[in-house]
């Protein structure tokens, strides 16, 4: 079992659903070429593809192009369903750095052909995940900003201010289709730059006030 673990809390959290937002910065949309969506795009990840600081990577062997995506992660602390975007941050417990792999070669194969994503998303290592710092040391979450770097060469560089929809919106949104319980977790989106890593990189993720995550790719 995979646990997410809040820093200072003896507690742990089995890690329930992974829920991931898809196209959520608009500078990202436009250097995939997407088109905005009116309401947030869900994905899920098995917790079994979560790995942890300084483990490595594993490109599986029916992809040639994994890219990196780094994302803030909120770790829900409080379970609920239909939680008006008023009360969400309150089921927050805590913030973390999270990098959502993704296949984009098997990614735009499986969407050409109207297919689900999982395999391009949901791989073993696919969920490079940080620990989480209590939600409440972090002031202004929705202005935090992202970094990720290969081998310390810039890769991305924006901010959760940029997110179209925001987190309190996406929380009552998700939790409307999804009953949220404690340990699940929600990946926020990528802003721009993404792109491919390699066999041998270093990946270094970091979110101001949250923490930073390295791992590499074997
Ligand atoms: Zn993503």
């Amino acid at each position: 079992m995979k646990t997410a673990h809040l820093i200072g809390s003896p507690e742990s959290f089995p890690i329930g659903k992974i829920l991931c937002i898809g196209r959520n910065y608009a500078d990202h949309i436009k250097e995939l070429g997407n088109e905005t969506p009116e309401r947030p795009i869900i994905f899920m990840k098995p917790a079994s593809s979560v790995i942890g600081e300084g483990d490595q990577i594993v490109i599986p062997y029916y992809s040639h192009d994994c890219h990196h995506e780094a994302e803030l992660a909120l770790l829900i602390g409080t379970g609920g369903k239909e939680i008006p975007a008023g009360e969400a941050m309150r089921h927050v417990a805590g913030f973390g750095v999270a990098i959502d792999l993704t296949l984009r070669d098997v990614q735009a194969e499986q969407k050409k052909k109207g297919l689900p994503w999982e395999i391009a998303k949901g791989f073993d290592t696919a969920c490079p995940l940080s620990a989480f710092v209590p939600a409440a040391s972090v002031t202004g979450p929705q202005d935090l900003r992202i970094t990720l770097s290969v081998n310390g060469a810039p890769r991305q560089d924006g901010s959760t201010a940029l997110m179209i929809h925001r987190m309190p919106e996406l929380i009552s949104y998700i939790s409307s289709i999804f009953t949220l319980e404690p340990g699940d977790l929600i990946l926020t989106g990528t802003p721009a730059g993404v792109g491919p890593i390699k066999s041998g990189d270093l990946v270094v993720a970091e979110i101001s006030q949250v923490g930073r995550l390295s791992v590499t790719v074997r």
